[in-house]
């Protein structure tokens, strides 16, 4: 992990003033890097009889596809809006930078998955939370939470539901 550490690029006021951004392109760019993060994902859900991998747009489709490949799962998106061609669910939440919507098809996840919910990282946790919040409303029988990096001066956690079982790679 310390390797992926030095991979990992901070840039300073992104995308707004008084945000240092945690830009993972540079540790995804980087072979040896990227499968480090592929593969110690992959380890925290071994055996765990995880069916899909849900990855939030977009840079949760990286980590995600990956995981979902390495677990055998399917993977499904969730996107911004009007970007989903089929029947869809929609929540809108805070985030650290403004306000959001996101959706995903209705038809996504049935009663007899077992979820991991991915995204790159853990900021304020209103993205998670909302895309929590409409997993859940499908019913699965579990859902996983779990991000490469979190942020845990902005205590990103207390947004997440109580029960939810969440993973991080890595925090700052
Ligand atoms: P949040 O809803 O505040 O947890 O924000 C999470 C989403 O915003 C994730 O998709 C992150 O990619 C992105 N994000 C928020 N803050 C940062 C940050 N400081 N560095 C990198 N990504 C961030």
């Amino acid at each position: 992990m310390e390797y992926v550490k030095s991979k990992i690029r901070d840039v300073q006021d992104f995308p707004q003033q008084g945000v240092l951004f945690k830009d993972l392109t540079t540790a995804f760019k980087d072979p040896r890097a990227l499968h480090i993060i592929g593969w110690d994902l992959s380890q925290l859900y071994r055996d765990k009889g995880v069916t899909k991998v849900v990855g939030i747009e977009s840079r949760g489709f990286i980590g995600g596809s990956i995981l979902a490949f390495e677990l055998g799962a399917g993977f499904v998106p969730v996107r911004k809006p009007g970007k989903l061609p089929a029947d869809t669910l929609k929540a809108t939440y805070d985030k650290e930078y403004g306000k959001d919507t996101i959706e995903i098809h209705r038809d996504a996840i049935t009663e007899d998955d077992i979820v991991v919910l991915h995204d790159d990282v853990l900021a304020t946790g209103g993205t998670m939370a909302a895309a929590y919040n409409l997993v859940k409303s499908m019913n699965p029988k579990k859902i996983y939470i779990n991000f490469i990096i979190e942020l845990t001066s902005l205590n990103g956690r207390a947004n997440l539901p109580a029960d939810a079982e969440v993973t991080s790679l890595l925090k700052y």
